[in-house]
């Protein structure tokens, strides 16, 4: 049974709005002319009940169509997007309800991510931007005024020194000239080399744009193969995007580890040294992958970091998001304080900020979230990567996604000894977006749940938009797929997601939800616990350095700080938490 039939059997009719003001005025134009002042005083008490009258309709109205009071459903957009839902822009305006001033004050407030974003871009072509709104839940996380600020600060410096400026031409004229030594740039940057999976890339390119912040660098990102296809430009009146001439560009798929302008190389070969005033080259490249070096690890350090604030351009190539160990880099610490007020909203601001589905990614969110997500009472995403040998779906891993919704509570059981109708015509609606690259999974519960009824009499529809088989990163289509797939996990009201995957970790940074994580099977067996909730919303680094600046020594940098700690997933990786637990 798919939600649509569902509604059509169980919901009640909608309040007919436009019928409730039909009724008051025909009654008003059906009396008798008396005398002028008669009139004047009916259409005075008329106009005085209607102002009344009609915010507390369409608010009833718009209550009865959804109860839950996030933002979704409580704007007057919405309700227009509900009633139309052919068209794809609907202005707001026309559906407005008298005296709704604060509303529209908190409504563009909300449209803007509460700051996040710039007013001012051309809203058709990147209709996500000032859309999102219309599908989340107002965040409960506020960014900072300094963050915010921070950000406008950020706008000034890339329109400044983007691509096409005075200040680029100057400082790639040295990147040109193949000069051993820096002279000193305007500005200075950071340069994102697109690698690996949707998910890492978007958790690596929020964190290059993190150090950017911190390091007083523009970021600019090597568009790849599907970037342009996949992200808006996200600073105003520029662009993100490195241009095709930009002279290192060919050089992106060679640089490695033992590249002469490796940072980790030359540090090991003694060509640079973090505690000499020596001069540096035009360039480095930053090897941050998983499988990085001792030396590479000293960019976590804060020597390194004054000699590589000499460096005008630095190159990256990383897998990692690493955020978590720029909390460890004492220079860094206080800033980040100051920016994220909330310590575990770094992914959740910065992703909101830069990462908008372009248009053709937002067709593919807003037409599946509208068919089979929009109108449920509950939402519940589940995301399922397996990382073993061999095809799915395993026995193991069912087993896994039963035990933990069960242990947890987060789909009502269904009664095995029953098979007949027990629905009420009420029946709550609960909406489970399944994203897997397997469809085997989806098909078990789906079937589960529509052979038995629930005990709590709920209706629960099982959805799953793609199941590409396996990973297919060359295929545009296949990465709008995950890319929107990311996204619609993000909408929901609670999500479960798969031990070490970037998929699940940006579903929950962007959604700013605390996910159960389903541990990683080993031996092919379902683990006991099943699940774990996640401590915090931000994602986890997979490889973090363990080693102490100062001392020049190991370290368990899980362990120094309260704020950064252990991952629930990987125990070994480190992730932002409030701190407020004990160490
Ligand atoms: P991770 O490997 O789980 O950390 O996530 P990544 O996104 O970095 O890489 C996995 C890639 O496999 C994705 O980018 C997709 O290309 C593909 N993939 C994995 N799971 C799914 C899924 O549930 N849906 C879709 N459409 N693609 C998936």
């Amino acid at each position: 049974m798919d939600l649509n039939e569902i509604r059509k059997r169980f919901s009640p009719p909608k309040p007919q709005f436009s019928a409730a003001i039909d009724t008051s005025s025909s009654a008003q134009v059906s009396r008798p002319m008396i005398s002028f002042s008669f009139i004047a005083a009916n259409v005075t008490k008329t106009f005085a009940v209607l102002l009344i009258v009609l915010p507390v309709l369409v608010t009833f109205s718009v209550i009865y169509h959804n109860p839950h009071s996030d933002h979704r459903i409580s704007s007057p957009f919405v309700e227009a997007r509900v009633l139309d839902p052919k068209s794809s822009v609907v202005t707001w305006q026309s559906f407005e309800p008298l005296n709704a001033t604060t509303e529209h004050v908190e409504e563009a407030d909300n449209k803007l991510l509460g700051g996040l974003l710039s007013s001012g871009f051309d809203e058709g072509s990147c209709l996500s931007r000032y859309q999102s709104f219309l599908y989340r839940k107002v965040s409960p996380f506020k960014p900072s005024t300094y963050l915010l600020s921070k950000l406008r600060k950020y706008e000034e410096l890339h329109k400044r020194c983007g691509p096409g400026t005075q200040a680029y031409n100057d400082a790639v004229k040295q990147l040109k000239s193949g000069s051993e030594t820096a002279v000193p740039t305007e500005c200075n940057y950071v340069v994102w080399i697109s690698y690996s999976g949707l998910g890492n890339r978007i958790l690596t390119v929020s964190a290059a744009f993190l150090y950017a912040l911190l390091s007083n660098r523009v970021l600019l990102i090597d568009p790849g193969t599907d970037m342009t296809d996949l992200f808006c430009e996200p600073f105003p009146s520029t662009s993100w995007f490195l241009p095709q001439d930009f002279p290192l560009n060919n050089q992106f798929k060679s640089f490695h580890q033992k590249s002469p302008r490796c940072h980790g190389f030359m540090l090991k070969k003694n060509l640079l040294n973090s505690s000499r005033d020596e001069e540096v080259p035009p360039y480095l490249y930053l090897h941050l992958g998983h499988d990085y070096n001792d030396q590479d690890k000293l960019f976590f350090c804060d020597d390194d970091q004054t000699l590589l604030g000499k460096v005008p351009w630095l190159v990256m190539r990383t897998d990692n998001y690493f955020a978590p160990s720029l909390y460890l880099i004492p220079s860094f610490e206080q800033e980040l304080f100051k920016l994220f007020t909330e310590k575990v909203t770094i992914f959740h601001h910065l992703g909101r900020y830069l990462l908008h589905p372009t248009n053709q990614v937002w067709g593919l969110i807003t037409r599946y979230y509208n068919a089979y997500m929009a109108r449920a009472d509950e939402r519940i995403g589940i995301q399922i990567r397996t990382f073993e040998e061999g095809a799915g779906p395993f026995p193991h891993v069912t087993d896994q996604i039963l035990s933990c919704i069960s242990k947890e509570k987060l789909l009502p059981e269904i009664n095995k000894n029953d098979s007949s109708s027990s629905l009420s015509k009420n029946a709550r609606a609960i909406a489970v977006l399944i994203t897997s690259l397997d469809a085997g999974y989806c098909e078990t519960l789906k079937e589960l749940y529509w052979e038995h009824p629930t005990v709590t009499g709920e209706v629960v529809g099982f959805y799953q938009p793609s199941h590409e088989g396996f990973q297919q990163s060359h295929k545009m289509m296949h990465n709008r797929k995950a890319w929107a797939e990311m996204y619609l996990l993000s909408l929901n009201d609670k999500l479960v997601t798969s031990a070490w995957s970037t998929f699940g970790y940006v579903a929950q940074g962007l959604g700013g939800l605390k996910p159960w994580i389903l541990y990683k099977p080993e031996d092919k067996k379902t683990p006991d616990p099943a699940c774990v909730r996640a401590m915090s919303i931000e994602p986890c680094f997979h490889s973090p350095p363990f080693w102490d600046c100062k001392a020049k020594t190991g370290v368990d940098t899980g362990k120094l700080v309260p704020h950064v700690r252990h991952c629930e997933d990987i125990s070994w990786g480190l992730k932002v938490v409030d701190g407020h637990e004990e160490l």
